[in-house]
């Protein structure tokens, strides 16, 4: 079985966007940038992805304008429907002859979306080119609740359903997100207006805990459904994984472990969505649960670091781009290595790491990034080789997994439980070897470097009870039954720092 997502925006990919048009980008294994839907993908089903999921209107449009460009269409007219219609289905087509039993292809957006038309045409056409039995349409929509009337709407449901049948797709399955149980008669009401059997209305009601869905739509029968649908009826139901994690998330002590993440796009948690998640799954792992707080990086100065981040048990400084908040990121670093507190630095945490050590601790008051500061004489973190000619600002990072080797003995050694790793990459600057001498004689150890020593992907410091950080993303490997070690140390670090 495989997830993919199409987005129907012009841009390629998400890499060149603000996480606060569409949340963070998740990255994949084989280095693709993706919607943050992908992370939940993974986390849900535990399948590596790979950028055959990731697929953006741009990216359709760019190969067929490609093709064009060549003369493959031999002289016809380039068409939406059959060119660009045909491109989007051999994207759902691509897994054919992978392995790969179930292609469940989500498409983004809002039924009627003109942007999205042309991928709503080429799935009425997979339904048309394939036994009947082997494709359903799931439709998810949204029960709004009004509090004043105490009452859930089936309005938009009925509307967005007659919107899908206008364009010759008739769902098969209503999934309906609600914050209300749906009683027998909305159900009924549903089914008859929306032209679904009653079984195939499926509640999707918010969950105290997101990895309690998966139980709670199990319960609702949309699995019995899709298999019915899809003629699959030997596959029995197999949910203990989820049922064990569901127990471990309810016997959680009521103990509260708070954590600030420090960055610069505050006002949207989707922005550090993995993050987030990882910290929940440590949280599971350590049996306590885990509080976050995004805190404003621009709002931390020398004078007030101490007042904003006092009452937490843990810092994460997480990945970013550009200069808006970083001195805060530095003063909030500094803060917790000298007062001792549990600290992750995710990529540019980890580059703000390194800048902070130099200028507090070895005196090299100008230190920065090449990022910042193109000039300054004191590079202790720079540019990569390979990045100081790409001018094209998307898919050209160092991006995916790459190997990393960690030093025996190390506290990364230690959290890992082993001295191998992989990790997912997104960066085009990295830490400086040329001050690696003196940065290790000083007590900013390096831990964790690429098999040929060339790339430094952790360091710690020696004296603290935990302080490391990593050129890598970690959080975008977390499960929520494989909890990434670095987030569960630091948890484990923040669980005692807060008794
Ligand atoms: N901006 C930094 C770089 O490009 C860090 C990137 C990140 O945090 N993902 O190296």
């Amino acid at each position: 079985m495989v997830n993919q997502k199409f987005d129907p925006y012009i841009n390629v990919d998400p890499g060149t966007m603000s996480p606060y048009e569409h949340g963070e980008v998740f990255v994949t294994n084989d280095g693709a940038e993706t919607d943050l839907d992908l992370g939940h993908y993974e986390r849900f089903t535990d399948v590596n992805l790979t950028k055959a999921s990731s697929i953006t209107m741009g990216k359709i449009y760019q190969e067929v304008i490609e093709k064009e460009r060549r003369g493959d269409y031999l002289g016809r007219t380039v068409q939406v429907i059959p060119h660009i219609t045909n491109a989007i289905k051999e994207k759902i087509y691509s897994f054919k002859n992978r392995d790969v039993d179930i292609v469940i292809t989500e498409i983004g957006g809002t039924v009627g979306d003109i942007e999205g038309l042309s991928i709503i045409e080429a799935i009425r056409q997979v339904g048309l080119e394939n036994p009947s039995e082997d494709v359903i349409y799931i439709h998810v929509t949204l029960l709004p609740y009004i509090s004043g009337s105490k009452e859930l709407k089936s309005k938009p449901t009925q509307h967005s359903v007659k919107e899908l049948q206008s364009f010759g797709i008739k769902p098969d399955i209503l999934v309906c997100r609600t914050e209300k149980d749906i009683s027998n008669n909305l159900r009924e009401k549903i089914a008859l207006f929306c032209n679904v059997r009653k079984e195939s209305v499926i509640a999707n009601k918010t969950a105290n805990c997101l990895y309690e869905v998966p139980l709670l739509l199990e319960k609702e029968g949309l699995a019995y459904e899709v298999c019915k649908h899809l003629q699959l009826e030997k596959i029995e139901s197999n949910n203990i994984e989820w049922e064990k994690l569901n127990e471990k998330i309810k016997n959680i002590s009521d103990k509260v472990v708070k954590i600030a993440i420090v960055g610069k796009y505050v006002k949207l948690e989707d922005s550090y969505l993995s993050v987030i998640e990882s910290l929940k799954h440590a949280g599971i792992e350590n049996g306590v649960t885990v509080k976050t707080d995004l805190v404003d990086a621009e709002k931390i100065t020398a004078e007030n670091v101490k007042e904003k981040l006092s009452a937490y048990d843990g810092i994460v400084v997480p990945g970013g781009f550009g200069n808006r908040g970083i001195e805060g990121k530095i003063q909030t670093i500094k803060y917790a290595r000298e007062n001792n507190i549990p600290f992750l630095g995710i990529c540019l945490g980890m580059q703000m790491a390194v800048v902070e050590f130099a200028r507090d601790v070895l005196g090299l008051k100008d230190a920065n990034s090449e990022e910042f500061d193109e000039l300054t004489k004191n590079p202790v973190i720079h540019i990569m080789h390979d990045q100081k000619e790409v001018t094209n600002k998307g898919g050209t990072m160092r991006l995916g997994a790459y190997p990393c080797n960690m030093k025996k003995g190390s506290l990364a050694e230690k959290v890992y439980k082993t001295h191998k790793i992989s990790e997912r990459h997104r960066h085009r600057f990295e830490y400086n070897n040329d001050y690696k001498e003196v940065m290790e004689k000083n007590g900013l150890i390096v831990s964790g470097t690429s098999p040929d020593e060339k790339l430094v992907e952790i360091v710690e410091l020696k004296e603290h009870p935990y302080f490391i950080a990593c050129q890598f993303h970690p959080e975008f490997k977390s499960r929520p039954d494989k909890p990434a070690p670095l987030f569960v140390g630091l948890i484990k670090k923040a669980k005692e720092h807060s008794k």
